[in-house]
């Protein structure tokens, strides 16, 4: 059995796929189309890689040849479209709306996000403050720092995930990247529902995931994302509305720890250490297991763990 690759920009494949209509087969994971002949099987990735096999997958692809792009073309091609979503620099000095989450990494405790709306005016006045990612400051700080930004009419919205809400989406499929892309969805849709018709610039996700998972992510749930949103890994280092975010998602975080310690009678821990396996243990041990499901991450690993200290 022959075997043969090309690679296509997406037109040809378009072309392609409207060419072989009538032989048109389930399309598997990944792929564009699979087209079944009498004498090949083709199958166009998403990736522009298109796989002809079978007895003439040789002269199947000769049909295409000419219209097959360089490995390098294509490459550029992906590449531009993945910049499209990276910020332009003069984002950072304009009005903009930046969003972070806190808690992801933390058993106890919910998952909170945070969009903050900033003016060029405020930017510097919050860099004074001392504003910036609040992984690079102490707890005390980082709750004076969201009372300063509370007190400084600084539009803004919040959202917390709540642990039994987390683990019941846990249970139903829902992986921890796609509870983050809805609730930064949900937080930013409803500052900008807030700001009505305050012009901004662009909004700046504090990026988790590859943009075109995030996408999916809304995709599954009806959503897209909003005009001008751009995405970017350590984006509370070049924007402040990002680090805002970060801070105030940060203080809820906090707040919230406070407020379930207080429920269940003992100081939670932050982080998912061998120390909270074993506050987990007494946790078990003196309130039973259900106990764990309104303060807690289910799924993560210390659940198990945990058991080594009963
Ligand atoms: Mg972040």
């Amino acid at each position: 059995m022959g075997q043969r690759t090309l690679t296509m920009n997406e037109t040809v494949i378009q072309k392609m796929k409207t060419y072989y209509d009538k032989t048109l087969d389930n399309t598997p994971q990944g792929a564009i189309f699979r087209a079944r002949t009498d004498s090949a099987v083709i199958t166009a990735y998403k990736s522009g890689k298109v796989l002809f096999q079978g007895s003439h997958a040789e002269e199947e692809a000769s049909k295409w040849e000419t219209n097959a792009s360089s490995a390098n073309t294509f490459k550029q091609v992906n590449a531009n479209k993945k910049t499209s979503y990276s910020p332009p620099p003069s984002l950072f000095t304009a009005n903009h709306i930046g969003s972070d989450e806190s808690g992801t990494g933390d058993f106890f405790g919910p998952v909170t996000t945070a969009a903050v709306y900033v003016t060029s005016e405020q930017i510097p006045i919050l860099k004074q403050l001392g504003i910036q990612d609040s992984k690079a400051i102490n707890d005390q700080v980082v709750q004076s720092l969201a009372k300063e930004i509370a007190t400084m009419e600084i539009p803004y919205s919040l959202m917390i995930l709540h642990n039994e809400k987390y683990n019941d989406l846990q249970a139903k499929g829902w992986s921890q990247g796609k509870m983050k892309a809805m609730l930064h969805h949900s937080t930013i849709q409803r500052l900008t529902e807030k700001l009505g018709n305050t012009p901004y610039d662009g909004i700046l996700i504090d990026q988790f995931c590859q943009v075109p998972v995030y996408m999916n992510y809304l995709k599954s749930e009806q959503k897209t994302v909003m005009d001008n949103t751009y995405f970017m890994t350590k984006a509370e280092h070049y924007s402040i509305a990002v680090a805002a975010g970060s801070v105030i998602a940060r203080a809820s975080f906090l707040q919230e720890m406070e407020r379930l310690s207080n429920i269940i009678g003992y100081k939670l821990i932050k982080g998912a250490s061998s120390q909270v396996d074993r506050l987990i243990a007494k946790i078990i041990e003196e309130k039973g297991k259900p106990a764990l499901n309104e303060i807690a991450k289910l799924h993560f690993k210390n659940t198990e763990k945990a058991a080594k200290y009963m």
